[in-house]
């Protein structure tokens, strides 16, 4: 692009004028188009008309024209957004697009991903700065939405935020219209976006929401601070929590219908400096109750696992760090114990999904009924699989493990780094070792790792450090293992990259790394003897184990994810 040149050519600017804006255009970081409207060189129309020519495009004049939801839903709003482009009409299968730099590469590279993956054909127009803004606006977006709502709130603001602070008949004013919209708008987009959570933060100056999506937290919005005192009424409201206490912290939860879907949300509030933090769970269902066929086991993995759920009782554990998916994969092994001719009782910490045909019961501590007490009520209920929350305390463990002991399936989970740290910590928490091979059938540790964007994952070379470290890993892989990668070629491996598929994050859902130990002879022999974690590590990797990390290794040498994201969520405690 030549635009500056083409000012001074024609007499325009001056040669100062020229290497000004020549500068500006170098060291800010700004487009020459930018530079020129914003030193008020020409005006916007006249430099777009020039553009035009220069580039040889037609120019398209939209008159603050309105564009229908259904069309704009051909690009998203982060796309138009970055890239500059919208969609203008569409008529059969020719979309017309406008474009404020249809000479940008990776805006057209955009575009005909876009066109193949929405199968239209397209034409595309330069559209000047003002018309794309324009355009822009109209995308429903989390921002535009609640902005809607906080100008709704409008004049009445104060006095709604003024009678709250006495805090007593709020419901009236926390039953205003815009709040509702504005907890259900920020509800919607957190499903929409595949949250997990939603943290609801005020500071000293606004009111930050974040999402947590795929295991991580992003910052998505943020609100005046004077709107938090209503929108955390109405979240508690909605889970039955007392308004005006503010000073301790609560739970409760709710369900909604959220584009067709029933969710459950699970909140907790809890006071900061600036006021009361809300966090939401996020309890989708459909999330929740994975089939274990789904789970991403390994077929190794898949035997031994099968082969403990047959036998007629014992322990299953899976262990892992708060958020590594372990309950979900004790509801996916429920699902396979729950028969009609099976009694499947559960104690848990809180009931995160509803399972038919299964008793499932709630801790209450503050009324006595802990892990520990549950227990001891459900053996009376002649159950035949038990399924307990987890397994804090040495009473819970030793009550597990008679449970299992004396004819029951119990399925539980326990907090540990590795699957063979499971054994150290039982002994830990006062479970003989004798008692443990009789009674431990598996262990499954675990974390969630993001998988990939498979659409713009670069293949890359890696440095000879993370080739190294990579070949060490893999070196004491069982032949099983082995067999699949041919270490007598060069290594390739996979970065994130990020595109419109993947919302620019380079990663898209997430799957489970896993490390399956089963009891078998040589291990009761070292827990007998002396149960160290290193000793039983050795002979678990022997009869076919994989630990987390060789698998996360098998995965990005698969393409499935990156060697980052293996070592982040292995170091995870
Ligand atoms: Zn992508």
């Amino acid at each position: 692009m030549k635009l500056i040149y083409e000012l001074r050519a024609k007499g325009i600017i001056t040669e100062d004028k020229k290497n000004q804006l020549d500068s500006a255009v170098r060291d800010m970081g700004k487009t020459e188009e930018e530079v020129i409207v914003e030193n008020k060189i020409l005006p916007e129309l006249s430099l777009f008309e020039l553009k035009s020519k220069l580039i040889n495009m037609p120019i398209k004049n939209l008159y603050q024209r309105e564009i229908s939801q259904d069309v704009l839903g051909l690009i998203s709003g982060a796309a138009a957004l970055n890239y500059k482009m919208v969609p203008l009409s569409k008529k059969d299968n020719v979309v017309e697009i406008g474009m404020v730099y249809p000479e940008n590469i990776s805006s057209q590279n955009a575009l005909r991903f876009l066109s193949g993956k929405n199968d239209f054909i397209y034409k595309i127009y330069l559209i000047t700065f003002s018309d794309f803004k324009n355009v822009l606006k109209q995308y429903k977006t989390l921002e535009s939405e609640t902005k809607k709502a906080l100008e709704e709130l409008g004049e009445d603001k104060r006095g709604m935020i003024n009678s709250l602070e006495q805090a007593s008949g709020s419901l009236v004013i926390t039953d205003d219209a815009p709040v509702i919209k504005m907890v259900l708008v920020i509800l919607r987009h957190a499903i929409e976006g595949g949250a997990s959570d939603i943290h609801i933060e005020p500071t000293r100056d606004k009111l930050n929401i974040r999402f947590r999506q795929d295991g991580i937290l992003h910052l998505s919005l943020f609100l005046p601070i004077s709107v938090h005192p209503s929108i955390v009424s109405r979240i508690k409201i909605l889970s039955n929590l007392k308004i005006d206490e503010n000073r301790i912290p609560q739970d409760g939860r709710f369900s909604a219908k959220i584009d067709g879907k029933d969710i459950d949300f699970r909140i907790a509030t809890f006071p900061i400096l600036y006021g009361e933090k809300v966090e939401i769970r996020v309890l989708d269902p459909t999330e929740g109750l994975k089939p274990f066929e789904k789970m991403g086991f390994s077929k190794r993995n898949i035997e031994v696992i099968t082969k403990a759920l047959k036998m007629p009782y014992g322990l299953i554990l899976a262990s892992g760090p708060t958020g590594s998916g372990k309950t979900t994969t004790l509801y996916s092994l429920m699902r396979i114990l729950n028969q009609e001719s099976v009694n499947v009782v559960t104690i848990e910490d809180p009931v995160e999904y509803s399972m038919p045909g299964v008793n499932q019961s709630q801790v209450k501590p503050d009324i006595g009924y802990t892990f520990a007490e549950g227990l001891r009520q459900i053996l009376r209920q002649d159950p035949n699989v038990i399924m307990v929350g987890e397994v804090r305390d040495e009473e819970t463990a030793s009550l597990v493990t008679n449970a299992a002991l004396t004819g029951h399936i119990v399925l539980s989970t326990l907090h540990t780094n590795s699957a063979t740290g499971v054994i150290p910590r039982l002994i830990d928490m006062g479970v003989r070792p004798f008692l443990i091979p009789s009674t431990l059938r598996v262990v499954i540790a675990q974390r969630l790792i993001r998988s990939l964007c498979q659409k713009c994952k670069k293949k890359i070379s890696p440095s000879e450090k993370v080739k190294k470290y990579i070949l060490d890993i893999i070196k004491d892989l069982p032949a099983f293992a082995k067999a699949d990668i041919n270490l007598n070629e060069s290594i390739y491996i996979y970065e994130a990259n990020g595109c419109e598929l993947c919302n620019s994050k380079g990663y898209k859902d997430r799957m489970g790394l896993y490390e399956v130990l089963s009891m078998t002879d040589e291990l009761i022999d070292i827990i007998l003897k002396s149960p160290a974690e290193s000793l039983i590590l050795k002979v678990a990797q022997k009869q076919g184990m994989l630990t987390m990390l060789q698998e996360g290794i098998l995965k990005v040498l698969d393409g499935q994810t990156t060697i980052d994201e293996v070592i982040r969520v292995t170091q995870e405690k």
